[in-house]
């Protein structure tokens, strides 16, 4: 067998770890329960990968999309790895379960309703496990910002494979989503390995919407490359594709709406390209891997501060400059919040409501938006960052108070 950095250099391709990546490959290797909450970006996928072909067995992926699933299958053949899916769009699913069986796997995905079933625990239990990755494990926690029930099964699995190392992933995870995923998978608190939040290379933008289509016009005119404008419906989406198009900027839509060849073809064109933008809701996102993208704009509010790390966390993976903008009324805040009151389970709302609050402090702080965002995620970030809107052009609040009272004095003068 072939040492970690060996492994490391001729598999990956990589010369070193980075950040918290060796501190998790090492516990994993060592047969440890953990918790790896790192950033987008930060390259979870090798920390289960990686110990994936050095130890012994093979690993079981939980996945909650066969999109994600499907493209992490196909990284992992780009670099050899032996990967495959048991999912209703794979048709080898028989195959897949006798290469899985007689060892020829490296990794099987597979989505947690599939591995909690009867069937899939007796056929684990002839097999030779060497660990079970839970990816996007905030899915497991009704405070995380994407709860599925269907984590919630996955306990039975892990208490058949008490010595089976199990590894849980996400990129967001407040200290309460934390605390309830250890809790859930059985992953002791000395396993959490928590990564720096900080994207230093992303400068943060907010600015009140004030004629949306002008406010965008200016923002690309200044801004090469290629970047993401979220949008708040799909009819947005395609209005706004059309505005930049029209004004000479390459742009493309992306939404549920769209036939999956048409999204395919989109997708395709925006990765490959170097100034292209796409306008898109939401469901654009998840497991694409562009590292070019230079900006990433919000034509309205986010669903969460998390939702807003997450998508803003697109820009910028290549460590370059990189823009966020944030386009904001208050018409979006208070449609946020009928949503929660209408349409959230009672037992969410509280952490919701919370989390749309954090998002609010966000948009309205006069301060360091870095620092806002870093201590919602537990970090004690310094009071300046130097590298937002609020600490490049401190917002004039304390000069306009001086102008208030000037103004005041100045009749009071004048009365006199
Ligand atoms: P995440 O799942 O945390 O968002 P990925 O696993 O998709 O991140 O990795 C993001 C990118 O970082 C990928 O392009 C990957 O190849 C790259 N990467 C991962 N580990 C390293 C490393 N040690 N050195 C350089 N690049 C890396
Ligand atoms: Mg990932």
């Amino acid at each position: 067998m072939s040492s970690v950095p060996e492994i490391l250099h001729t598999v990956f391709g990589f010369d070193h770890f980075r950040g918290v990546q060796e501190d998790v490959v090492d516990r994993v290797l060592a047969g440890r329960h953990t918790l790896a909450v790192m950033p987008t970006g930060a390259g979870k996928s090798l920390c289960y990968q990686l110990p994936a072909i050095a130890r012994e067995g093979a690993a079981l992926v939980i996945s909650p999309l066969i999109a994600l699933m499907h493209d992490q299958i196909r990284s992992a053949d780009a670099i050899g790895l032996r990967a495959a899916s048991l999912t209703s769009a794979d048709a080898d699913r028989e195959q897949t379960v006798q290469r899985f069986k007689s060892g020829e796997l490296d990794l099987l995905y597979i989505a947690p309703e599939r591995a909690t079933g009867e069937a899939f625990r007796r056929l684990i239990s002839r097999t030779n496990l060497s660990l079970i990755a839970i990816d996007e494990a905030h899915c497991v926690s009704e405070w995380g910002h994407d709860f599925r029930p269907d984590y919630r099964l996955l306990k039975p699995l892990l208490d058949d494979n008490p010595d089976v190392p199990r590894l849980a992933l996400t990129a967001t995870a407040d200290q309460r989503t934390r605390a309830d995923i250890l809790a859930q998978l059985g992953i002791p608190e000395e396993g959490l390995i928590l990564a720096g939040f900080d994207r230093p290379n992303i400068r943060y933008h907010v600015r009140p919407r004030d004629g949306l289509n002008a406010q965008l016009k200016t923002l690309l005119a200044g801004q090469p490359g290629s970047g993401i404008v979220y949008a708040p419906s799909r009819d947005k989406s395609e209005r706004i594709a059309e505005q930049l198009a029209g004004s000479g900027r390459p742009a493309v839509t992306y939404h549920a709406g769209l036939e999956a060849p048409i999204r395919a073809r989109n997708q395709a064109a925006f990765v490959e390209s170097e100034e292209m933008v796409i306008a898109a809701t939401v469901a654009f996102g998840m497991g694409i891997d562009k590292p070019d993208v230079r900006f990433v704009a919000h034509a309205g509010i986010p669903k969460s501060i998390e939702a807003y790390y997450q998508e803003t966390g697109r820009a910028g993976r290549d460590g370059e400059p990189a823009e966020a903008w944030l386009f904001w009324g208050a018409e979006d805040f208070a449609r946020a919040r009928s949503r929660i009151e209408q349409e959230v389970e009672p037992v969410r709302r509280p952490a919701e409501r919370e989390r749309l609050n954090a998002l609010a402090a966000f948009v309205e702080t006069p301060g360091c938006r870095r620092a806002v965002l870093l201590r919602h995620f537990g970090e004690d970030p310094p009071e300046t960052c130097g590298n937002c809107d609020n600490c490049l052009d401190p917002p004039k609040t304390i000069d306009a108070t001086e102008v208030a009272r000037k103004l005041l004095s100045a009749a009071f003068r004048t009365e006199m």
